[in-house]
């Protein structure tokens, strides 16, 4: 997978993309991450990329102009699956919806500030709004971090342990169930008998048991979804 990303505060990515899983992906050439200021296309001499807002009121804009000279150059090496703009208006990201975008060849992320994007590149320059949440963020790079975590481990390959992704919580509309580890009695605090027993069989059972648990008390909301 290769992953452009248009950001005008590149070095907010060193450190998330430097580390753990991200950092293993790229190094055996599961995803190739590229990141391109704005800034660096901007006409204007004095590398200008936001403006007022017509109309007047409080905050900056991201102009349109630096966005689709950079997006136009990208485009022209590449055919891109998805454009995402990434706002706290979009469509709300999900296990689903990383699943689906971990399938994709091309992806390019938009990053917004300030006040966001001029209207005119939501129109006509993305395929996608994304948001990581009802709330908002200074810019979009954390969330476009978040995304690209949540699906760069689910390529193959990336995890050493496959299974691992698709035990994880929301994988099949559960709730991962509780996991334990050494030592088996903790000040008192016990490992469950089950998971001591060495009966893969019922220690299935039991964690199919558990999730379906903690998803009808933490989502209810998920075992009506098909
Ligand atoms: N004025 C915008 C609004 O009220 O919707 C908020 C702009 S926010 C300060 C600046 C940028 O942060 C946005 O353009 C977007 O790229 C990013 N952002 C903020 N919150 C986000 C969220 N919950 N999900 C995804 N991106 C977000």
């Amino acid at each position: 997978m290769h992953i452009d990303i248009l950001t005008l505060f590149p070095q907010m990515f060193e450190g998330p993309f430097s580390e753990s899983i991200l950092k293993r992906a790229q190094a055996k050439q599961l995803v190739e991450i590229a990141l391109h200021n704005i800034r660096d296309y901007s006409n204007n001499k004095h590398k200008q990329v936001d403006d007022y807002a017509y109309g007047g009121g409080a905050g900056m804009v991201m102009m349109v102009e630096p966005i689709d000279n950079c997006l136009q150059k990208l485009k022209s090496e590449r055919n891109y699956d998805e454009v995402i703009y990434l706002s706290p208006d979009g469509e709300l990201f999900d296990q689903k919806l990383a699943n689906q975008l971990s399938g994709k060849k091309n992806i390019a992320f938009l990053c917004g500030h300030y006040k966001g994007v001029d209207e005119r590149v939501r129109q006509n320059l993305i395929t996608r709004e994304v948001s990581i949440g009802n709330y908002v963020l200074t810019g979009g790079e954390l969330a476009t971090a978040v995304v690209v975590d949540a699906i760069v481990r689910l390529i193959p390959g990336v995890l050493n342990d496959e299974t691992s992704a698709l035990s994880d919580s929301f994988q099949d509309n559960l709730i991962s169930p509780p996991v334990y580890s050494q030592p088996a009695d903790y000040k008192g605090w016990k490992v469950p008998e089950i998971l001591l027993s060495g009966n893969h069989a019922k220690i299935d059972a039991w964690r199919h048991e558990q999730s379906v648990l903690r998803t009808k008390e933490r989502r209810p909301g998920m075992l009506d979804v098909d």
